[in-house]
């Protein structure tokens, strides 16, 4: 693929230390580290790598899925090269990237960067159904003032391209009126992170499921931001309330089938972790590429 000579830069570590050749792997970890519109702690430019890092560290079997993600063929092409101070012209390199490797039937797995991402992702691969995992809606029309794509703005922006219909938000606790009012007149689905909490992860799974089984393509994204900040503090926009790592885990285990076209996880800002967000993340990209790769020879069951 010629974007990836053009457009991305080798990392100096690849996620969890093993490398599968890029033409056998159907998971391709690819890091996004945009991090312009970030207004509060920003930071996400360097959790890419903090991500492959803190992978590293962890046991490579995944109990749930009973494989070991060592043999879990992903290839690690490195991050896309950041336009400094254009959010569009990145945007718009990462959406060719995404198009390129799904053409060649591969799964990106994106290291964020910025929620803003999530955008170039969607168009990307051809517009999918999108798991929004927040504790925030980013529903805002602008934000800040003026800004009309910003991390705080981007499911406003899917909404508007996708319709209200193919976005499911998962763990939000955190709006503005506005934003609430928005999504209940475009008829966006949501479960609050009590929802989550009351219903339990056997049941909030058979609901997602349920939504999904009515289209073919879906898309993941995971801002770090929905666990609680007592187990993930080194998030762009900590706030309380949110879900428990186990929670997150059992829902990805049973949600994620054959339908995936992607999967994020944005938001994290090391600058402003102790090492425990960062954990967190690789270890839910761990376990979801692990999930992921034994689905993907799995039979949709409904
Ligand atoms: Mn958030
Ligand atoms: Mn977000």
């Amino acid at each position: 693929m010629e974007e990836l000579e053009l457009y991305v830069n080798k990392s100096p570590y690849v996620f969890k230390g093993v490398q599968h050749p890029f033409t056998s792997a159907r998971l391709v970890i690819l890091g996004a580290p945009l991090d312009s519109t970030s207004t509060y702690r920003p930071g996400s430019r360097f959790a890419p790598l903090a991500i492959r890092e803190a992978s590293l560290s962890l046991e490579s079997y995944s109990w749930r899925a009973r494989i070991d993600s060592e043999s879990v063929a992903t290839h690690d092409v490195g991050d896309v090269e950041v336009v400094q101070g254009d959010v569009k012209a990145t945007l718009s390199r990462l959406e060719r990237l995404l198009h390129g490797l799904s053409k060649a039937g591969k799964i990106p797995i994106i290291l964020g960067g910025e929620h803003t991402i999530t955008y170039a992702a969607a168009q990307g691969l051809g517009r999918p159904a999108i798991l929004y995992f927040d504790a925030h809606l980013d529903l805002r029309d602008e934000y800040p003032l003026g800004v009309k794509l910003s991390h705080a703005t981007v499911a406003r922006r899917l909404v508007e391209v996708l319709g209200g219909g193919l976005v499911f938000f998962i763990g939000v606790r955190a709006a503005c009126e506005e934003e609430v009012e928005y999504a209940e007149r475009r008829g966006v689905k949501r479960l609050t992170s009590w929802e989550v909490e009351e219903l339990g992860s056997v049941e909030v799974a058979k609901r997602v499921r349920e939504w999904c089984s009515k289209f073919n393509k879906v898309y993941v994204s995971i801002d770090l931001d929905v666990l609680d900040p007592s187990y993930a503090p080194g998030v762009a926009n900590p706030e309380p309330e949110g879900l428990k790592p186990t929670m997150l885990l059992d829902i990805l285990n049973l949600v994620l089938d054959r339908r995936v076209v992607g999967l994020d996880l944005v938001e994290l800002s090391p600058p402003y972790d102790n090492g425990l967000a960062s954990i967190h993340a690789a270890k839910i990209l761990l376990e979801a590429t692990a999930y992921l790769s034994r689905k993907l020879t799995t039979p949709l069951s409904s």
